[in-house]
């Protein structure tokens, strides 16, 4: 069973890092794929362009071996739907157990995704805790509690018995992190430090990243 862990990664910190390695290791996965969107849907552009995430995504995994990163959507450019990444992971991978990894933010979103009723076909969803997003099933839409129903298990053993359709929900390292926040205290002047991998922080400070992002200069192009 293999899990993926998409996102932005502008920049990626440690509440993507840390989480990604506890559901790989509460739940045995053969592999965890970092995935960084090329052009993610229905969100701003990013600030820092597509090589610059990958660059630092790759600097923050560096040689650890319970992380692989996966350009699928970089080399795929235009905008990047997950029902496509999941198609093309399903393509390599035949009937193996496939887990989309999602923040509780993230997904209670998902009936905005595209495709969104596919997801669940090609993939299980494993929710995570994220500090703030604390799970409350009756604030979501009718779409997700209609799904949440149907697909819920608690037990971790039912996603390895079928390769797609369950939602598990992990408990991983609460870490109030987010990359909107690193990017505000980098463009008033103050330090990341702590909150990304060192290689991260030596990134943006090298390549100047994140300095003018609010006042609506970018900081580099796509
Ligand atoms: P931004 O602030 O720019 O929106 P972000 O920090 O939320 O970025 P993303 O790249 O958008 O990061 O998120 C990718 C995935 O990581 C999502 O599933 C999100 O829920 C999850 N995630 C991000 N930060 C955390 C965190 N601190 N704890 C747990 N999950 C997180």
């Amino acid at each position: 069973m293999i899990g993926v862990f998409g996102g932005t990664f502008d920049p990626v910190h440690f509440g993507h890092l840390r989480p990604a390695l506890d559901v790989k290791q509460a739940l045995a996965l053969r592999e965890m794929r970092l995935i960084p969107a090329f052009q993610p849907p229905h969100r701003a552009t990013p600030v820092a362009n597509p090589g610059q995430r990958l660059t630092m995504l790759r600097a923050a995994v560096g040689t650890e071996p319970d992380l692989l990163v996966d350009n699928r959507e970089m080399m795929r450019e235009g905008e990047s739907f997950m029902a496509d990444t999941l198609s093309s992971l399903r393509k390599d991978l035949g009937d193996e157990p496939l887990c989309l990894v999602l923040g509780m933010d993230a997904f209670l979103t998902l009936d905005s995704w595209h495709r969104w009723k596919e997801i669940l076909q090609l993939a299980h969803i494993v929710v995570t805790h994220r500090p703030g997003w604390e799970l409350d099933i009756s604030v979501a839409s009718a779409g997700i509690q209609q799904l949440w129903r149907e697909c819920h298990t608690m037990a971790s053993t039912d996603l390895q018995a079928q390769p797609a359709g369950k939602i598990f929900l992990q408990k991983v390292t609460s870490l109030d992190i987010s990359a909107t926040d690193i990017r505000t205290l980098v463009e008033a002047g103050k330090s990341a430090r702590f909150l990304v991998p060192d290689p991260v922080w030596n990134l943006i400070r090298l390549h100047g990243l994140y300095r003018f992002s609010a006042l609506g200069v970018r900081t580099a192009s796509s």
